[in-house]
């Protein structure tokens, strides 16, 4: 136990900053007419250099939104996606769209019919590749969306044609809106963390107050749609990890990450105990700069205060894509708790939970 005393000492020293996502109420269409478009913005506008935006933004999102990339027809990860809730910018996190605004349209690139109002979305002409189009950006961070055309089936008669790789779609049952003074805000957060077999991290998370949903999964890799079998391969990219659903008013990232560095061991490569491959490595997948500069800050520290005897090697890398694991994974700690893995690795986890966040158990 002697190792974790200065972390749990280290983080009780940090403030605790309250993620919060201000999300607007669902707009009004805009104007009906393309050439009508308002280019005026109310929103504050971001600059960053494009060393910034190139370690922000993971490869395929850097082509995208920076270099008006086009992903290939039908490989978003958005394309089909028919859940109810929020489309963002995912280089900023600026509203765009919502559920409603999105339409079949069969062109390979998921399609909306009109946007949030309030200037979220400016237009520009592109006469690029010998054709007159139509450019939609983020007006926000002036990231790259795609194109706006006038040939929509629905009553708009719009079809706004964004990438998947500029979006970032947050599902509905994950935001709780709680009525505050300054309009309807969001205290419910996402974080994807890796650190080795995810039954192990898994099981500790289902306990711990505040998290509504724990879920096993991959991130990280090329592999599209993963099954558990070609990760364990570790020719995927991937790694094992666990994506966790949780209210800010009753956890914190921080101490999300304060159990993630007890009960795993971060200065191992490749490597959690007996396993050893790229599946289990130690990483963390940032969704926004808040997320960034928190996770950041606490490994800074972690290496600075010398907690661990040798140098912490967790990966903090930008959030792409999370493919769920087959049922069978889900939950596996509590489905299984005769196996001998469970027993024997599981458990000694659980233990140390309890041990050292007695107060932060679930009632
Ligand atoms: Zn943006």
């Amino acid at each position: 136990m002697e190792r974790y005393k200065p972390i749990i000492q280290f983080v009780q020293g940090l403030s605790l900053v309250l993620i919060v996502q201000v999300f607007d109420a669902c707009g009004q269409t805009n104007s009906s007419h393309l050439t009508d478009k308002k280019m005026e913005t109310n929103e504050k506008s971001i600059h960053k250099t494009e060393e910034e935006w190139k370690k922000q933004l993971s490869q395929e999102q850097y082509y995208v939104l920076r270099q008006k990339g086009t992903e290939d027809p039908y490989s978003g990860t958005l394309l089909l996606n028919k859940e109810k809730g929020v489309y963002k910018c995912v280089a900023c996190g600026n509203e765009l769209f919502t559920d409603d605004m999105k339409f079949d349209s069969h062109c390979g690139w998921p399609s909306f019919d009109r946007e949030i109002t309030g200037g979220k979305i400016k237009t520009l002409e592109d006469n690029s590749h010998g054709m007159h189009r139509i450019e939609i950006q983020c007006a926000k961070c002036g990231g790259h969306l795609g194109h706006l055309f006038d040939d929509g089936p629905t009553k708009t008669g719009l079809r706004y044609c964004v990438n998947s790789l500029s979006l970032e779609f947050v599902n509905e049952k994950d935001i709780k809106k709680t009525v505050s003074t300054d309009g309807l805000q969001s205290t419910i957060d996402t974080i994807t963390l890796g650190g080795g077999c995810f039954w192990c991290v898994e099981a500790v998370y289902e306990m711990l107050e505040g998290v509504q949903k724990v879920e096993s999964g991959f991130s990280g890799g090329k592999t599209k749609n993963p099954s558990y079998k070609e990760v364990c391969t570790g020719t995927t990219g991937h790694a094992e990890v666990v994506q966790i659903t949780y209210d800010t008013t009753k956890t914190s990232l921080e101490e999300i990450l304060k159990i993630f560095f007890t009960v795993h061991d971060p200065t191992t490569l490749n490597r959690q105990g007996a396993d050893v491959g790229t599946q289990y490595r130690s990483v963390v997948f940032y969704r926004n700069e808040k997320q960034k500069q928190i996770i950041e800050s606490i490994v800074g520290a972690l290496q600075k205060e010398n907690v661990y005897a040798k140098p912490v090697v967790t990966e903090v890398t930008p959030f792409q894509t999370f493919y769920k694991a087959e049922n069978y994974h889900q939950n596996y700690y509590n489905m299984n708790k005769e196996e001998p893995y469970c027993q024997m690795v599981i458990q000694p986890k659980i233990e140390k939970f309890e041990k050292v966040f007695k107060n932060k158990i679930k009632k």
